[in-house]
């Protein structure tokens, strides 16, 4: 039972969301997408006051690498133009694109200041065997950022072997606990790894207390849960109030929240703070309901 965002107790904790797709994907019917601005206002009414943006997968591609390089060069602009809301940005790899990935991979770490990349294997057509080493031999050469959506189908194992492979690059590991069985592969294959950070976006709410919050602070460590929203694909407000809900200290709920987060940019940014004034919803959006979900779709926007 997801409780309607609407008429939950307004949320007032600082958040900082690591995991924030930006661009469109292109190859789902509807298209879901959003701007750097669309997010400011969701932002401003979700008390999200900062976070780690990169492209959306299934993006444009009829240019190839081109189009990445776009995807790439939005990102790393909206890093310039809010600097204190997006202090870090990564970008995306396909690894069809081969060397001249690789290539605009280093370009973007150059030239650009992102600092990794973001994948997801599903939506991209690869199984985070092999084909990603010459991409991950970049970010790990400049100790850089990989995010790895995982998702079961013996993506954790592959992932975990990412970590023990590359131990200059810090993983934030996505989704590791969407479905119970896949809770339980990802804590047998990821919990405990010196380099790998981890979110829970798009965690049910209906989880029983063998998979829920407090056994995820248990397995992966309170401090090295962070807080993915997914967003523009999921309502992200719905797992706000199932942290705000759970049976956890304000301490444990205030580093998976914010405090982790910081601690972790600041490994890249080691002058950044979090601008603790809420976001303002910029103009364009006022009256706008930016959480307008899918029909028959509970929870999934646009
Ligand atoms: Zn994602």
């Amino acid at each position: 039972m997801i409780t309607p965002p609407d008429t939950a107790p307004p949320i007032t904790r600082p958040y900082i969301d690591v995991h924030a797709h930006i661009g469109d994907t292109i190859n789902r019917a509807p298209p879901v997408g959003q701007t750097i601005e669309k997010y400011l206002a969701r932002m401003a009414e979700s008390c999200v006051l900062a976070a780690i943006p990169f492209p959306a997968a299934g993006g444009p591609l009829a240019r190839g690498v081109l189009d990445t390089r776009d995807q790439n060069q939005t990102i790393a602009a909206g890093c310039r133009a809010y600097p204190t809301r997006f202090p870090i940005g990564l970008t995306i790899v396909e690894v069809r694109h081969q060397r001249a990935g690789v290539d605009e991979l280093e370009r973007a770490m150059r030239d650009d200041g992102l600092l990794g990349f973001m994948v997801h294997s599903g939506i991209s057509g690869h199984t985070l065997g092999e084909e990603l080493h010459r991409f991950l031999d970049v970010v790990d050469a400049r100790g850089g950022v990989a995010m790895i959506h995982v998702g079961g189908r013996g993506s954790e194992a592959r992932a975990a072997a990412y970590a023990r492979r590359y131990k200059h690059t810090n993983f934030l590991m996505a989704h590791v606990s969407m479905t119970k069985d896949q809770h339980h592969l990802a804590v047998e294959h990821l919990a405990h790894l010196d380099n790998a950070w981890y979110d829970f976006a798009q965690h049910p709410p209906d989880a029983d207390e063998s998979w829920g919050i407090p056994d995820l602070v248990e397995r992966f460590g309170a401090e090295r849960l962070l807080f993915g929203s997914d967003i523009p694909y999921y309502d992200y407000r719905i797992l706000q109030r199932q942290i705000e809900a759970a049976p956890l200290s304000e301490g444990v709920k205030d580093g998976i929240a914010s405090r982790n987060a910081a601690t972790f940019i600041r490994r890249f940014r080691p002058d950044w703070q979090l601008d603790t004034a809420p976001v303002q919803k910029p103009a364009g959006f006022a009256g706008t309901d930016v959480w307008a979900q899918q029909p028959g779709k509970p929870g999934r926007l646009y």
